[in-house]
């Protein structure tokens, strides 16, 4: 299941991050009556931090630009975020020293609204707070491969609220398309959108294999901006594999050679079967395995290449 790459559910850190100070994680809390408006006026990211055991560095990967989608979402979302990308990116290394992170680590930030807000649905401008917490995770095995199904809910659409941010209000169409997707017997959801064009998973966007170009759906289909995603087109090239966003259909699905998800939390996760239809390369298929391989090298810090996409976490590598 996908759910096995967080290592120990119930594992946390010492610290975290709250509102400018680190904060003993057993002894942070909310008051119950902020929790009903702060989840509906709420977005947070998923970040990643790799470990590289040969240079003994933790390596995170993307920070800024995840810390730059944040504040993106808080603002069209219209939550107040008073702190600026660079202070965020700060507060991440701070946090990871405090809590002497040695191993792979998730790191989540989410900024809420903060208070009893008992008159008014969260007016914009209310003051929030800011949390960063951590937990370990390992990465799923190669040959993990995913069986999906269409869901049979549609994709938010722009029409209905911003699919590109990570508001925690997008997730009950993700979390409902995953709860019939498991119940039906797959392990994912792909959602379409309203004009039946595929979109993405609950919690990764997705690309396929056809004639030897990798297909993925375009922004506009109503998809997360995935960080992943970006990282991939950019190493497409550099491998010598054609890509091209375009809009995809459930028949492209079920013609592709190959199709994996791709995200910070999934990786590049390989996709045997769509409805029952297996693919007819065992997954990972051959371009999957090659892209999974340089994605996972890239961002422990093992290629070499595109460093500045990785922020060390302890004193810079010599
Ligand atoms: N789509 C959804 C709905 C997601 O939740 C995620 C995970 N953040 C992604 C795509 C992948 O985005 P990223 O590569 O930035 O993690």
């Amino acid at each position: 299941m996908i759910e096995s790459v967080i290592a120990d559910p119930s594992a946390h850190e010492k610290f975290l991050w709250r509102n400018d100070a680190l904060e003993i994680w057993g002894s942070s809390v909310v008051h119950v009556s902020a929790v009903g408006h702060a989840s509906v006026a709420s977005v947070f990211e998923g970040i990643k931090a790799y470990w590289n055991p040969d240079r003994e560095q933790l390596y995170c990967f993307r920070l800024e630009e995840h810390m730059e989608r944040l504040v993106a979402s808080a603002r069209l979302a219209r939550i107040q975020c008073r702190w600026t990308v660079a202070e965020l990116v700060k507060a991440t290394l701070d946090l990871l020293r405090a809590n002497d992170s040695r191993r792979d680590t998730y790191i989540r930030p989410w900024l809420f609204a903060k208070g009893l807000m008992r008159d008014q649905m969260v007016p914009a401008g209310v003051a929030t707070e800011l949390v960063i917490d951590t937990w370990p995770f390992t990465t799923s095995s190669a040959d993990h491969a995913v069986r999906a199904g269409i869901s049979t809910w549609t994709r938010i659409s722009e029409r209905l609220m911003p699919p590109r941010i990570k508001a925690f209000s997008n997730y009950s169409n993700g979390r409902l398309g995953m709860i019939e997707a498991q119940l039906n017997g797959y392990d994912c959801p792909i959602f379409l959108n309203e004009l039946g064009f595929v979109t993405e998973s609950a919690g990764a966007c997705i690309a396929i294999v056809r004639k030897g170009v990798v297909l993925t759906p375009p922004l506009s289909a109503g998809i997360l901006e995935s960080i992943t995603r970006d990282t991939l087109l950019t190493l497409l090239p550099e491998m010598s594999y054609a890509y091209r966003e375009q809009d995809i259909t459930r028949t492209d699905l079920y013609m592709a050679s190959e199709a994996f998800f791709m995200g910070t939390g999934w990786e590049v996760m390989p996709i045997k079967q769509v409805d029952q239809m297996t693919y007819p390369s065992s997954a990972p298929g051959e371009y999957t395995r090659k892209i999974r391989e340089r994605y996972l090298q890239l961002v422990r810090g093992e290629s070499g290449q595109h460093h500045e996409w990785l922020t060390p976490v302890w004193k810079q590598d010599s």
